[in-house]
């Protein structure tokens, strides 16, 4: 359970939110909180949306807040997606003279992450984000007109944000006959970022003449006489028999697809695990919706040149037995013509976080698993491209054949999705040049394939890899 807002944070040392000095003698939740016994005070700060501007989510106890400073949608223009309110309550409302308050803001360790509900202390100062520009880091001074019960700004902004920078405000002034300035302090503020993933599919393999097509005449069709009842005889139109493990089980192997015409038979990448994970690093991952007009994100499809279809929204990208593998440099790279074919959400707009990972067949020839001898990739990143593959055949033969696997196959869909989008946030896999374990994390290791249970290191983000993850300027 969440404990009220005051308590945590006066349960907090002030050291640790205002370290460089003295600071407050306590932080303002709620009107009179502190300042009083003057003739007018400052009774607390809060941030609030404006129309079309950044989002700012309260936390249900009204202390701190969550903004996201940051495009909602693709091709929003101008800059009041990045802008929000700060209001300043006055104590005293009917004082008669104006009041002058200087403000500025501090960045503050990160403990604790309000998120619409989620309050998470984390440990501190995990945000170390020089390029972020709060507007009120430089101080401004202010006057409030006499008689005013609350005083806004309008256009407060963040610019370059990163998830976990937060802030706390503190207001300044001098009440009549008082040598010392009386102080306020805002709510805390956090910045939290929104991580869109468009998620497609390859299609069904299809019967006929020439690559990645497959026999007719061999399809295997349970319960029929002949060749087309014998799962052996299936034959790729490339001349390649299908080979398979041994015990590997039927669905949505080549030899009974296609199913249901214009239903892939495959899954898509499955962005669970990840959207409970990343709650931590303030990342808030969505999946696009993609469908007809009308839908929730109908209107996002921009044409930004990798899209086949500029007025539709593309989730299937067609059929491919075997990578390709030319002009590979790593196994992270894989094709950018799979991506090509079904993206339709640019991710090279700074100010709109999108990846696009795409559920897949297998990966080259050799490193499909349909030999129990051969290498086995189960997913692919390709950083810069802003795209993933999981290879959802080469999943099914290593959970079916492999005894020591102990992950179903939603499971490893799951982790392996988790995994590969977490190398576009500079994750690197064992043996790559600067991979630290103690900050890439047991994710980036198989040692989660063999385990009895997923132990809680898999799923959940260490500081270290917070640390990481927010240091990222843009995940592609
Ligand atoms: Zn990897």
């Amino acid at each position: 359970m969440t404990p009220p807002c005051q308590k945590l944070l006066l349960r907090l040392p002030l050291s640790r939110i205002f370290p460089s000095s003295g600071g407050p003698q306590m932080l303002c939740c709620g009107p009179g909180s502190c300042g009083g016994g003057g003739t007018w005070w400052v009774a607390g700060m809060s941030f609030s949306q404006k129309t079309n501007g950044a989002k700012v989510i309260k936390n249900p106890t009204n202390c701190g807040c969550a903004v996201f400073p940051e495009k909602s949608f693709p091709t929003q223009s101008g800059t009041l997606w990045q802008e929000f309110q700060l209001t300043i309550n006055i104590g005293n409302p009917s004082l008669t003279s104006s009041m002058s308050v200087t403000l500025v803001a501090h960045d503050v360790y990160n403990w604790i992450y309000p998120n619409g509900g989620n309050v998470i202390p984390i440990g501190p100062n995990l945000d170390n984000n020089p390029n972020t520009t709060f507007s009120l880091s430089t101080p401004i001074t202010i006057s409030i007109p006499a008689g005013s019960s609350s005083y806004t700004i309008t256009d407060v902004s963040i610019s370059n944000a990163h998830a976990g920078d937060n802030w706390v405000v503190e207001a300044s002034w001098r009440q009549p006959g008082m040598s010392v300035d009386s102080h306020s302090y805002s709510e805390p503020l956090t910045v939290w970022r929104t991580l869109w993933v468009e998620l497609d599919v390859m299609a069904d393999a299809e019967e006929g003449i020439g690559l990645n097509r497959f026999n007719p005449d061999t399809k295997y069709t349970p319960g029929a006489s002949g060749d087309r009842g014998d799962i052996t005889k299936n034959k790729w139109m490339d001349g390649t028999p299908e080979s398979k493990p041994t015990g590997e089980p039927p669905n949505f192997d080549v030899r009974f697809v296609p199913t249901t015409p214009g239903v892939p038979a495959m899954p898509k990448p499955d962005i669970s695990t990840l959207q409970t994970a990343m709650i931590k690093a303030c990342i808030d991952v969505k999946e696009v919706e993609q469908g007809a007009t009308g839908t929730t994100n109908s209107t996002w499809i921009t044409g930004d040149g990798a899209t086949p279809n500029p007025n539709a929204w593309d989730i299937t990208t067609p059929f491919m037995k075997n990578l390709p593998g030319q002009g590979l440099t790593s196994t992270k790279y894989a094709d950018q013509g799979i991506s090509n074919q079904s993206r339709d959400v640019n991710i090279d707009n700074p100010a709109f976080w999108c990846v696009q990972g795409i559920g897949a067949y297998e990966h080259q020839t050799d490193k499909s698993r349909d030999d129990v001898e051969d290498d086995a990739i189960y997913g692919t990143a390709t950083i810069g491209g802003g795209f993933f593959l999981i290879f959802n055949e080469t999943i099914r033969d290593k959970v079916s054949t492999d005894s020591n696997v102990k992950r179903t196959v939603s499971q490893f869909n799951q982790l392996t999705t988790f995994h590969e989008v977490l190398h576009f946030f500079g994750f690197l896999d064992p043996g790559e040049v600067g991979y630290d374990p103690n900050v890439e994390g047991d994710i980036m290791t198989t040692g989660w394939f063999n385990t009895p249970t997923i132990s809680s290191s898999v799923l959940t983000l260490s500081p270290a890899q917070i640390q990481k993850i927010q240091k990222t300027d843009h995940p592609k």
